[in-house]
């Protein structure tokens, strides 16, 4: 116990030594107690768990082993959720727990325009935090530095779990809530934090705001930045532009509404541990398997700390690429290589050949001449996939030149990812450009042809 306490230090690179190196089977025998405490809760509870559990035939004294609960726990979807609110608004038959225990509210728009409702108690609060507190300390964010949040403290639970996670490192927090972007910079300057909190679409916008303002950021306090919202930061050319602009090392926290912050907190970019003492991860094919170590599948998420609102291998619709070894960080929790891939409905096959999209994105910036300012395009022609990608050239690139930047960047598609991609060169300033969250992927293609897991085990 003791050597465990040495080296919960400040210069140990873990926030919790103990559970993020533990040896994995160790970890599989903590989460699946961890499961059958959930899995009986809920169906004790909830009213949707248990009709969902009944329909597939199973009780939770059933699952005797994490076999079973892979293969055997029916999945849930969000619009299980949204159902089971509109049948007894405000949260209806996913509701655990009496009303008095709600500490407080968060609700997601989704694409459905029924708005999502997730309520918090104060302990799934504290523990949401100390999540946050994982990645933070991962970053390598410690109690002496200071965290701006360029946020405007709605509906979205991202960063008041942020919010918390900085009050259990103990770092000074910043509100840039309520002001307009170039009250944000000025109070960057003058207040001079360490950490900058925001979307990476709005660490960008920042960034172009402040250099009309003739304000150069990379110069400013700011050493780190943390991302979460939306992916991006994973794709380099978006990375290297955060962090050039900013003068500061990018990071990204892959979150679930519903189902908290899951994943952040690796040195090697490009990849994120998930917080194995909070939620789990199993990750699927279209089939409901799982997949092996680096392959491709859909992340289904099990959340440990919500117990007014249980999550239970919940679908995320996030492809996501396993490792489940060692990392070279020493960390044991299973890993996501490249963050999130792209989104279940997004998956695009060409002539048999998966494609995702953050393959395409990766590659965004490789070309001199080009920006990473893009849009994609999906469309289906016949019986294939298309996709076009649109980028705007770099301000001082003649028209004549476009053609060529064309070629250039389409033999570069091929070469990379074996499958032909249209590529369309538009003039600096083409694009739309975002504040909060870039919309890059317009999916043209009739729902039907889109990638699905096996509905059947979705009950
Ligand atoms: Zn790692």
């Amino acid at each position: 116990m003791r050597e465990f306490w040495n080296r919960h230090t400040r210069e140990s690179p873990y926030w919790n030594p103990y559970t993020e190196t533990m040896p994995r089977e160790q970890l599989r025998q903590m989460q699946f107690k961890r499961v059958n405490l959930l899995l009986e809760y809920a169906y004790a509870r909830s009213p949707l768990y248990r009709r969902v559990y009944r329909n597939a035939g199973m009780e939770p004294g059933d699952i005797t082993s994490w076999d079973d609960f892979v293969e055997r726990v029916p999945l849930l979807d969000k619009k299980d959720l949204l159902e089971a609110q509109a049948e007894h608004p405000p949260f209806g038959a996913c509701q655990a727990a009496p009303l008095e225990h709600y500490f407080y509210l968060f609700q997601t728009s989704g694409s459905t325009g029924m708005p999502m409702m997730t309520p918090f108690s104060f302990y799934a609060a504290a523990q949401n935090g100390d999540q946050w507190a994982h990645a933070l300390w991962g970053i390598g964010m410690r109690q002496t530095d200071s965290a701006y949040f360029a946020f405007n403290w709605g509906t979205f639970s991202g960063f008041w779990a942020a919010y918390w996670g900085c009050r259990r490192l103990g770092a000074t927090v910043y509100s840039g809530g309520g002001l307009d972007t170039r009250q944000r910079i000025r109070q960057i300057l003058e207040l001079r934090p360490t950490v900058l909190l925001s979307t990476p679409t709005y660490a960008l916008y920042m960034a172009e705001v402040a250099r009309d303002l003739g304000v150069d950021l990379a110069g400013s306090s700011i050493r780190l930045s943390f991302h979460a919202g939306e992916p991006g930061v994973n794709i380099p050319a978006t990375r290297e532009a955060i962090e050039s602009a900013w003068g500061c090392t990018a990071h990204e926290c892959y979150g679930v509404a519903e189902a908290g912050s899951l994943a952040a907190g690796c040195p090697t970019p490009g990849m994120i541990h998930i917080v194995e003492d909070f939620s789990t991860s199993v990750v699927l094919d279209e089939n409901g398997r799982q997949v092996g170590d680096g392959e491709v599948g859909e992340n289904i998420t099990t959340c440990f700390n919500n117990y007014l609102h249980p999550i239970i291998k919940y679908r995320t619709h996030d492809l996501v690429r396993p490792r489940y070894d060692r990392c070279a960080c020493g960390r044991t929790s299973l890993r996501f290589e490249g963050g999130v891939l792209g989104r279940t409905d997004h998956m695009i096959i060409i002539k048999g050949t998966n494609v995702y999209p953050s393959a395409i994105e990766a590659l965004m910036g490789k070309v001199p001449g080009l920006t990473e300012h893009f849009e994609i395009h999906v469309d289906r022609e016949q019986r294939n996939d298309t996709v076009l990608v649109k980028v705007e050239a770099a301000p001082r690139q003649q028209a004549g030149a476009y053609a060529k930047l064309r070629d250039s960047f389409a033999r570069l598609l091929h070469e990379s990812i074996k499958v032909r991609i249209g590529v369309e060169v538009l003039p600096p300033q083409s694009l739309p450009r975002y504040e909060l969250k870039a919309k890059r992927l317009f999916d043209h293609r009739p729902k039907e042809h889109r990638w699905q897991v096996d509905q059947q085990r979705t009950a």
